[in-house]
Protein backbone atom coordinates (compact mmCIF):
# COMPACT_ATOMS: atom_id res chain seq x y z
CA UNK A 1 0.00 0.00 0.00
CA UNK A 2 1.28 3.43 -0.59
CA UNK A 3 1.79 5.07 2.07
CA UNK A 4 2.79 9.10 2.49
CA UNK A 5 4.58 11.12 5.41
CA UNK A 6 3.66 14.91 5.84
CA UNK A 7 6.97 15.88 6.81
CA UNK A 8 5.25 19.55 7.82
CA UNK A 9 1.86 20.07 9.15
CA UNK A 10 0.61 22.40 12.18
CA UNK A 11 -2.03 20.32 13.08
CA UNK A 12 -1.54 21.94 16.36
CA UNK A 13 -3.17 25.09 15.12
CA UNK A 14 -6.20 26.53 16.56
CA UNK A 15 -7.49 26.21 12.49
CA UNK A 16 -7.85 22.10 13.69
CA UNK A 17 -8.84 22.11 16.92
CA UNK A 18 -12.25 21.02 16.23
CA UNK A 19 -11.66 18.59 14.27
CA UNK A 20 -8.20 17.12 14.26
CA UNK A 21 -9.57 13.37 14.67
CA UNK A 22 -11.31 14.03 11.53
CA UNK A 23 -8.60 15.21 9.81
CA UNK A 24 -5.94 12.31 10.93
CA UNK A 25 -8.92 9.98 9.38
CA UNK A 26 -9.33 10.99 5.84
CA UNK A 27 -5.73 11.24 5.99
CA UNK A 28 -5.24 7.74 6.43
CA UNK A 29 -7.97 6.65 4.13
CA UNK A 30 -6.17 8.31 1.11
CA UNK A 31 -2.46 6.59 3.04
CA UNK A 32 -0.85 10.03 4.57
CA UNK A 33 -0.31 7.60 7.45
CA UNK A 34 2.61 9.77 9.43
CA UNK A 35 2.39 13.25 9.90
CA UNK A 36 5.40 15.90 11.29
CA UNK A 37 3.35 18.36 13.59
CA UNK A 38 5.86 21.74 13.94
CA UNK A 39 5.91 23.61 16.92
CA UNK A 40 5.70 27.42 16.55
CA UNK A 41 5.80 28.68 19.53
CA UNK A 42 5.69 27.37 23.03
CA UNK A 43 1.76 26.36 23.40
CA UNK A 44 2.11 24.83 19.94
CA UNK A 45 5.06 22.48 20.86
CA UNK A 46 3.39 21.51 23.83
CA UNK A 47 0.38 20.80 21.16
CA UNK A 48 2.74 18.76 19.26
CA UNK A 49 3.83 16.42 21.78
CA UNK A 50 0.43 15.86 22.75
CA UNK A 51 -0.83 15.21 19.77
CA UNK A 52 2.09 12.49 19.05
CA UNK A 53 1.17 10.96 22.41
CA UNK A 54 -2.08 10.86 21.22
CA UNK A 55 -1.10 9.01 17.69
CA UNK A 56 1.80 6.66 18.40
CA UNK A 57 3.55 5.61 15.61
CA UNK A 58 1.45 8.15 13.38
CA UNK A 59 2.24 11.53 14.50
CA UNK A 60 6.07 12.72 15.89
CA UNK A 61 6.87 16.36 16.85
CA UNK A 62 8.92 18.85 16.58
CA UNK A 63 9.39 21.87 19.21
CA UNK A 64 10.25 25.29 18.73
CA UNK A 65 9.39 28.90 18.28
CA UNK A 66 9.40 30.19 14.74
CA UNK A 67 11.16 32.95 13.47
CA UNK A 68 8.73 35.60 13.65
CA UNK A 69 8.35 34.62 17.06
CA UNK A 70 12.07 34.74 17.51
CA UNK A 71 11.69 37.35 20.74
CA UNK A 72 9.89 35.14 22.73
CA UNK A 73 12.74 33.14 23.18
CA UNK A 74 13.48 33.86 26.58
CA UNK A 75 15.16 31.79 29.64
CA UNK A 76 12.29 30.52 30.40
CA UNK A 77 11.05 29.21 27.06
CA UNK A 78 14.25 27.71 26.42
CA UNK A 79 14.16 25.72 29.00
CA UNK A 80 10.72 24.40 28.55
CA UNK A 81 11.70 23.89 24.92
CA UNK A 82 15.26 21.84 25.91
CA UNK A 83 13.13 20.28 28.35
CA UNK A 84 10.04 19.16 25.49
CA UNK A 85 13.18 18.34 23.47
CA UNK A 86 14.11 15.37 25.49
CA UNK A 87 10.06 13.69 25.32
CA UNK A 88 10.73 10.89 22.81
CA UNK A 89 7.65 11.64 20.83
CA UNK A 90 9.74 14.84 19.65
CA UNK A 91 11.79 13.67 16.67
CA UNK A 92 13.23 17.32 15.40
CA UNK A 93 13.55 20.98 16.52
CA UNK A 94 11.75 23.32 15.03
CA UNK A 95 10.44 25.23 12.95
CA UNK A 96 13.32 27.80 13.10
CA UNK A 97 15.29 29.60 10.85
CA UNK A 98 14.92 33.67 9.12
CA UNK A 99 11.63 35.22 8.31
CA UNK A 100 12.83 39.07 6.15
CA UNK A 101 9.45 38.83 4.27
CA UNK A 102 6.76 39.97 7.03
CA UNK A 103 7.53 42.55 9.48
CA UNK A 104 9.30 41.00 12.19
CA UNK A 105 12.05 40.95 14.76
CA UNK A 106 15.11 41.88 13.70
CA UNK A 107 17.90 40.10 11.88
CA UNK A 108 20.40 39.97 15.00
CA UNK A 109 17.03 38.62 17.12
CA UNK A 110 16.05 35.82 14.76
CA UNK A 111 19.82 35.26 13.72
CA UNK A 112 20.19 34.42 17.60
CA UNK A 113 17.29 32.48 18.03
CA UNK A 114 18.09 30.59 14.88
CA UNK A 115 21.74 29.67 16.25
CA UNK A 116 20.06 28.58 19.58
CA UNK A 117 17.73 26.27 17.76
CA UNK A 118 20.71 24.66 15.45
CA UNK A 119 22.36 24.11 18.97
CA UNK A 120 19.70 22.29 20.64
CA UNK A 121 19.54 20.13 17.46
CA UNK A 122 23.26 19.08 17.32
CA UNK A 123 22.49 18.80 21.64
CA UNK A 124 19.95 16.01 20.77
CA UNK A 125 20.66 14.35 17.96
CA UNK A 126 17.65 15.39 16.23
CA UNK A 127 16.98 17.51 13.10
CA UNK A 128 16.39 21.16 12.50
CA UNK A 129 13.10 21.96 10.49
CA UNK A 130 14.15 25.12 8.74
CA UNK A 131 12.18 27.55 7.42
CA UNK A 132 13.79 30.47 4.65
CA UNK A 133 11.51 33.29 3.03
CA UNK A 134 13.84 35.89 1.40
CA UNK A 135 16.77 35.31 4.07
CA UNK A 136 18.70 32.58 1.73
CA UNK A 137 21.77 34.38 2.11
CA UNK A 138 21.53 34.80 5.98
CA UNK A 139 20.23 30.74 6.17
CA UNK A 140 22.98 29.58 4.50
CA UNK A 141 25.66 31.85 6.42
CA UNK A 142 24.15 30.65 9.52
CA UNK A 143 24.14 27.11 8.27
CA UNK A 144 28.28 27.22 7.47
CA UNK A 145 28.95 25.64 11.36
CA UNK A 146 26.15 23.48 11.60
CA UNK A 147 27.16 19.93 11.52
CA UNK A 148 23.85 18.05 12.03
CA UNK A 149 20.83 17.10 10.01
CA UNK A 150 18.79 19.48 8.60
CA UNK A 151 16.01 20.03 6.28
CA UNK A 152 14.52 23.12 4.31
CA UNK A 153 11.25 22.92 4.71
CA UNK A 154 8.42 24.76 2.20
CA UNK A 155 11.60 24.95 -0.07
CA UNK A 156 10.26 28.10 -2.89
CA UNK A 157 13.73 28.67 -4.41
CA UNK A 158 14.89 28.30 -7.75
CA UNK A 159 17.79 25.41 -8.97
CA UNK A 160 20.95 26.89 -7.73
CA UNK A 161 19.67 27.66 -4.39
CA UNK A 162 18.49 24.29 -3.85
CA UNK A 163 21.93 23.49 -4.67
CA UNK A 164 23.73 25.04 -1.93
CA UNK A 165 21.68 23.62 0.33
CA UNK A 166 21.79 19.94 -1.00
CA UNK A 167 25.83 20.53 -0.71
CA UNK A 168 25.47 20.85 2.49
CA UNK A 169 23.55 17.91 3.19
CA UNK A 170 20.16 19.53 3.81
CA UNK A 171 16.90 17.45 2.88
CA UNK A 172 14.76 19.57 1.18
CA UNK A 173 11.20 19.29 1.69
CA UNK A 174 8.20 20.70 -1.07
CA UNK A 175 4.84 21.85 -0.18
CA UNK A 176 1.78 22.84 -2.64
CA UNK A 177 4.25 25.86 -4.28
CA UNK A 178 4.93 23.21 -6.76
CA UNK A 179 1.15 22.80 -7.78
CA UNK A 180 0.74 26.63 -8.89
CA UNK A 181 1.16 27.63 -12.51
CA UNK A 182 3.75 30.26 -11.36
CA UNK A 183 6.43 27.11 -9.73
CA UNK A 184 7.97 26.59 -12.91
CA UNK A 185 10.99 27.24 -10.86
CA UNK A 186 10.81 25.49 -7.45
CA UNK A 187 9.70 22.91 -9.87
CA UNK A 188 12.88 23.43 -11.76
CA UNK A 189 14.69 23.00 -8.34
CA UNK A 190 12.65 19.89 -7.22
CA UNK A 191 13.67 17.90 -10.41
CA UNK A 192 17.77 18.78 -8.98
CA UNK A 193 17.43 17.38 -5.33
CA UNK A 194 18.89 13.79 -4.96
CA UNK A 195 16.42 11.31 -4.65
CA UNK A 196 17.49 10.42 -0.89
CA UNK A 197 17.16 13.97 -0.10
CA UNK A 198 13.50 14.37 -1.05
CA UNK A 199 10.58 15.20 1.35
CA UNK A 200 7.10 16.16 0.37
CA UNK A 201 4.64 18.23 3.27
CA UNK A 202 1.51 20.56 3.08
CA UNK A 203 2.39 23.04 5.35
CA UNK A 204 -1.27 22.88 6.35
CA UNK A 205 -3.58 24.80 7.12
CA UNK A 206 -1.82 27.32 4.78
CA UNK A 207 -0.97 26.55 1.10
CA UNK A 208 -3.38 24.67 -0.17
CA UNK A 209 -2.58 22.92 -3.08
CA UNK A 210 -4.21 23.86 -6.94
CA UNK A 211 -7.17 22.28 -7.38
CA UNK A 212 -8.63 21.66 -4.21
CA UNK A 213 -11.80 22.93 -3.22
CA UNK A 214 -11.14 23.74 0.62
CA UNK A 215 -9.30 27.31 1.91
CA UNK A 216 -7.67 24.94 4.62
CA UNK A 217 -4.83 22.92 3.77
CA UNK A 218 -4.98 19.79 5.50
CA UNK A 219 -2.65 16.78 5.16
CA UNK A 220 -4.61 14.07 2.99
CA UNK A 221 -3.86 16.88 0.28
CA UNK A 222 0.05 15.76 0.36
CA UNK A 223 -1.54 13.31 -2.13
CA UNK A 224 -1.79 16.37 -4.86
CA UNK A 225 1.97 17.31 -3.81
CA UNK A 226 2.97 14.09 -4.31
CA UNK A 227 1.69 13.82 -7.66
CA UNK A 228 2.54 16.67 -9.16
CA UNK A 229 6.33 16.14 -7.54
CA UNK A 230 6.09 12.57 -9.16
CA UNK A 231 5.27 13.59 -12.59
CA UNK A 232 7.83 16.55 -12.09
CA UNK A 233 10.41 13.67 -12.06
CA UNK A 234 8.78 11.84 -14.37
CA UNK A 235 8.25 8.59 -11.56
CA UNK A 236 5.02 6.76 -10.71
CA UNK A 237 3.48 7.81 -7.56
CA UNK A 238 3.64 5.00 -5.73
CA UNK A 239 7.50 4.43 -6.04
CA UNK A 240 7.53 8.01 -5.44
CA UNK A 241 5.25 7.80 -1.58
CA UNK A 242 7.61 4.97 -0.77
CA UNK A 243 10.89 6.89 -2.12
CA UNK A 244 10.02 10.16 0.23
CA UNK A 245 8.27 8.01 3.24
CA UNK A 246 11.72 6.34 3.34
CA UNK A 247 13.74 9.38 3.34
CA UNK A 248 11.12 11.26 5.94
CA UNK A 249 12.20 7.98 8.07
CA UNK A 250 15.71 8.10 8.08
CA UNK A 251 15.21 11.98 8.27
CA UNK A 252 13.69 11.91 11.69
CA UNK A 253 15.06 8.77 13.05
CA UNK A 254 12.60 6.21 12.96
CA UNK A 255 13.37 2.52 12.77
CA UNK A 256 16.17 3.80 10.81
CA UNK A 257 19.59 5.16 11.10
CA UNK A 258 20.32 7.98 9.16
ZN1 LIG B 1 5.29 25.68 9.25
Amino acid sequence: MTVFFDTHTHLNADAFTEDVADVIRRAKSVGVCQFLVAGYDLNSSYRAVELARSYPDHVYAAVGIHPLDAGDLDTETRCAISELADDPSVVAIGETGLDFYRKGYAKEVQGEAFLWHLDLAVKHDKPAIIHVRNSFDDVLDNLQQFDGVAVAHCFSGNRSEVGELVKLGLYVSFAGLITYSSGVLVRGALSSVPSDKLVIETDSPYLTPRGVNSRRNEPSYVVKVASVAAETIGMNVDDFASMTTGNARRLFGLGQTR
